[in-house]
């Protein structure tokens, strides 16, 4: 057995383990391990430095996920995208591949939670009905292979399904959406790597939320990957109590650069049921971004984006570099907040009804499903 899988052995992984090691109430254990499974191994576990830290918070259960009864199971409807089990199909050309509902830790802000953890609902016998789909379709160039977490596979399982991906021709790219060298980065070995390195191009994408994540045996981890040849971006989801603050996020972000780990994505946190204590009001995410944009190399400055309820996808968010137009002069400011005018080039036809970028949009293959509401306030015009 190898280090990664002794330490998962010694997992807290039961309602039980929460009474004896956390001293909480039986019935309510019982209740939110049944709720979300709880698994912390002692890595990750090892990095809590006080109760309620922000390590604590991503991974110890807690009773407010009881109280948020009225969310969705399934916020971004998934669900709806699904042609089989394993699989979600929502962009033209790149799906979600589904090949293990074990995580290393549970984290307690999981969106996919109604699926991850239960075998019953993503399992490796799924795993062919999801190569037999991505054969079928020749659109399919970029598959993201996710769960749960794909390194949670074995070394042998793990191969298999990337030599199955290899063997379809139109499968440009290969992503791996993994936790592992953020929680339990022993995962990342010499063998995985050599593994890996026999199907590239494999991107790598990670899940850093904190600083305090960072430590020297992640750092190790992406080295591992990287040296194998894998880009690797990160995703961030902006939580209360965790990352709501723009010194913290600048930290981490800077940090992940060192780690030679490209920040990609900052979510604002999914309204899936039970993780209605994580949300923080989209003006905080924009704050954080107004504080990374210009005061920190390019490279570290991620897409701050609205995974849309009901499966629009992702819609990024920028603070309103633009402060109007004078004529044809754009007035612009810049992360100082110092302004300025930009004359921008005149343009053949003005359009400057909504109607008529309603018709411009659409001409473009982007027509609104609905009109915008008179009432709306249209901002940006
Ligand atoms: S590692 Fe990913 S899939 Fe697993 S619990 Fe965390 S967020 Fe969910």
């Amino acid at each position: 057995m190898e280090l990664w899988q002794e330490m998962l052995r010694h997992s807290v992984d039961s309602a039980k383990d929460l009474v004896q090691r956390f001293g909480f109430d039986k019935e309510q254990a019982e209740k939110l391990n049944k709720f979300f499974h709880t698994r912390i191994n002692p890595y990750y576990l090892s990095l809590i430095r006080y109760p309620g830290d922000p390590i604590w918070l991503q991974c110890i259960p807690d009773a407010k996920e009881l109280e948020d009864k009225d969310a969705s199971e399934d916020p971004l409807n998934e669900e709806a995208d699904s042609p089989v089990q394993s699989i979600t199909h929502r962009y033209p050309d790149r799906v979600l591949f589904l090949v293990t509902s074990q995580c290393s830790m549970y984290c307690r802000f999981c969106t996919r939670k109604r699926k991850v953890s239960d075998p019953s609902k993503i399992n490796t016998r799924y795993i062919q009905d999801g190569l037999d789909y991505i054969a079928a379709h020749p659109e399919v160039r970029d598959v993201v292979l996710s769960g749960g977490d794909p390194l949670m596979l074995t070394d042998f399982m793990l191969e298999k399904i990337l030599a199955g991906l290899r063997e379809i021709p139109h499968v440009e790219i290969i992503r791996l959406g993994t936790k592992m060298p953020c929680v339990l980065p022993q995962r990342i070995t010499t063998k995985l790597c050599r593994i890996i390195r026999k199907f590239h191009p494999v991107y790598v994408n990670t899940h850093f939320n904190h600083p305090w994540e960072c430590t020297p045996e992640a750092d190790k981890a992406c080295s591992m990957l990287a040296d194998a040849g894998c880009p690797i971006g990160n995703q961030a989801v902006l939580m209360k109590g965790v990352n709501d603050d723009p010194d913290v996020m600048l930290e981490l972000h800077r940090k992940l650069l060192k780690m030679r780990v490209r920040p990609y994505y900052i979510y604002q946190a999914d309204l899936t049921k039970g993780t209605n204590h994580f949300r923080t009001p989209v003006r905080v995410g924009l704050e954080i971004m107004d504080k990374l944009r210009g005061h920190t190399s390019g490279l570290a400055v991620p897409y701050y984006v609205i995974d849309a309820p009901g499966g629009g996808g992702k819609i990024p968010l920028l603070p309103q570099y633009v402060l109007g137009r004078n004529g044809n002069d754009i007035i612009l400011r810049n992360f100082k907040y110092d302004i300025y005018t930009y004359p921008d080039v005149e343009e053949e036809k003005v359009v400057d009804t909504e109607m008529e970028r309603q018709f411009r949009r659409k001409r473009n293959g982007h027509a609104p499903k609905e009109p915008v509401p008179q009432e709306v306030e249209l901002v940006g015009k």
